[in-house]
């Protein structure tokens, strides 16, 4: 390119032509000229490309999607740079055609390019393997190009007559080429066209068109992997809604078979309970023995079948409150009443104890007795012979709090964390204690009745001295039109 100045330099003034008394003066003060001249010529340059650079770091922090970003670019390098037009075409993702993705500004409409190329400009597209091409040439070679001949960079899409005429349409000149490269790969190339017949570019012009073809690369692939990570998200967000369906089915089905289960299991344990209690004729030991471990397992399935019904409520949020007023101490007095036979069969005392006058509670009743059960049931279960268990009331301003103590195996530090998560059978206690008979789903059951009240459950524990579970409830935060609805 000879006239690099009619590219991308802000032209300075012509070198001053020098005195002519002193030849070798003269000849001196021309050399000098025309060096500030060159120099004021790469200033220019630089200045220009500094501020199109800035320009383009600038589309690409508030641009993301790739086609936004590319078309933003093209703009500010064909506006910056004063180019004719500017044309950006793309590798298609399997790597085996370079298509067209944008131009700046746009000249022809849809309809004239049809008219050409038989595509819309989006859809023109040339194969890797049409080794003619000029920039396909560029990019497997890594290499820039210039042209004179629009034809060489269209061929074999139209024939070199249309070329011509669309160049003369479009008056450009010369176009130049460059590969648009990312690390070691090939995005795209980009094509810059001049209405200017150029011969060389400057060593100055290179570097800008190298150093915006690096910046492209950077943007075209930070745009790529915006998109790919949205189409991710995308995806992801699709699959989420689909689990969310599928737990939906999980949370009816349980619920049906749940409810379908309860029935015959209810029916058999009554049939087992009449074989063992209200039989006329005496069992042999033996057979008593088995009628009764049936009667047991019938009894922990249908409480593994109730808690399951349970959590699945809890999870499908269907679990609801049926809240009234009624007599906390009369209540507990009823439960105690039950859990002392167990609780007797292993020689373990159960106390209640009183630190508060008569407490009325506004609460669901069926509810807080299935917390209070579950927690006097797990001291009862994880409590040696000869144990004392102990169960009293406290208030704290406008909150009751309930407290089970037991002296039994207490729990570790690290098992506590894992207290009042579904399925959380502890190591220590657990096997011990009472192999086989819990569901690892009371407590869980148990945290979430007690949060719909608006309260807290925790625990005090020390291994081999024995645990307190408390739990509270707000005495007036409990409405019961809020939460108001069946419940079995
Ligand atoms: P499970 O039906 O297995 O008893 P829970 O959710 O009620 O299920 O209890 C979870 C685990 O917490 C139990 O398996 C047991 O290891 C431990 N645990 C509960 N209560 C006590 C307690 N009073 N003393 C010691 N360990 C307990």
């Amino acid at each position: 390119m000879t006239d690099s100045t009619s590219t991308i330099s802000t032209v300075p003034s012509s070198p001053i032509t020098p005195a002519k008394n002193n030849p070798e003066v003269q000849d001196q003060l021309a050399k000098v000229n025309q060096e500030i001249y060159e120099r004021n010529v790469e200033l220019a340059v630089r200045n220009r490309t500094l501020d199109t650079l800035r320009k383009m770091y600038e589309i690409i922090n508030t641009s993301f999607g790739i086609r936004g970003t590319a078309q933003r670019l093209t703009a500010a390098i064909t506006e910056e740079l004063k180019f004719k037009k500017v044309y950006l075409a793309l590798l298609s993702q399997d790597k085996s055609q370079l298509k067209m993705a944008v131009r700046h500004p746009i000249q022809l409409s849809e309809e004239e390019i049809m008219s050409y190329f038989k595509v819309p400009f989006d859809q023109i597209s040339i194969p890797l393997t049409q080794s003619d091409n000029l920039c396909i040439k560029c990019v497997m070679d890594k290499r820039s190009r210039m042209t004179n001949f629009l034809y060489d960079l269209l061929t074999p899409l139209i024939d070199e007559k249309q070329a011509e005429e669309l160049q003369k349409k479009l008056k450009i000149e010369t176009a130049i080429i460059f590969p648009i490269i990312f690390g070691k790969e090939v995005l795209g190339v980009l094509i810059v066209c001049l209405d200017k017949h150029i011969g060389n570019l400057s060593r100055a012009e290179k570097e800008t068109l190298k150093e915006i073809t690096e910046v492209l690369g950077l943007a075209i692939r930070n745009a790529e992997l915006y998109t790919s990570l949205e189409t991710t998200t995308d995806k992801l967000k699709r699959a989420n809604i689909r689990l969310q369906e599928l737990d939906k089915i999980k949370d009816e089905f349980v619920s049906v078979a749940s409810h379908e289960l309860r029935t015959p299991m209810t029916a058999i344990k009554s049939y087992l309970w009449m074989v063992l209690y209200k039989n006329m004729q005496p069992l042999d030991d033996k057979v008593h023995t088995y009628i009764f471990r049936a009667y047991e397992s019938t009894e922990r399935l249908i409480r593994l079948v109730q808690d399951m019904l349970t959590v699945s409520r809890i999870e499908g949020n269907r679990m609801e409150l049926r809240v009234s007023d009624f007599n906390l101490y009369e209540l507990i007095d009823q439960i105690v009443d039950e859990i002392k036979v167990k609780a007797g069969e292993k020689g373990i005392r159960l106390t209640f104890t009183r630190k508060v006058k008569d407490v009325t509670l506004h609460a669901d009743r069926d509810k807080i007795t299935e917390v209070i059960m579950n927690l006097l049931g797990n001291a009862v279960k994880y409590t040696h012979q000869g144990g004392f268990i102990d169960l009293s009331l406290t208030r704290k301003d406008n909150t009751i709090e309930i407290s089970v103590k037991d002296t039994g195996t207490g729990i570790s530090e690290a098992d506590k964390s894992k207290l009042f998560q579904k399925f959380s059978r502890l190591e220590h206690s657990y096997t011990k204690m009472a192999e086989n008979t819990g569901t690892g789903l009371g407590l869980y059951i148990c945290r979430q009745i007690v949060s719909l009240h608006g309260g807290e459950i925790w625990v005090d524990s020390e291994v081999g001295k024995g645990s307190t579970f408390t739990f509270s409830i707000p005495q007036e935060t409990v409405q019961g039109d809020s939460h108001a609805g069946s419940s079995t």
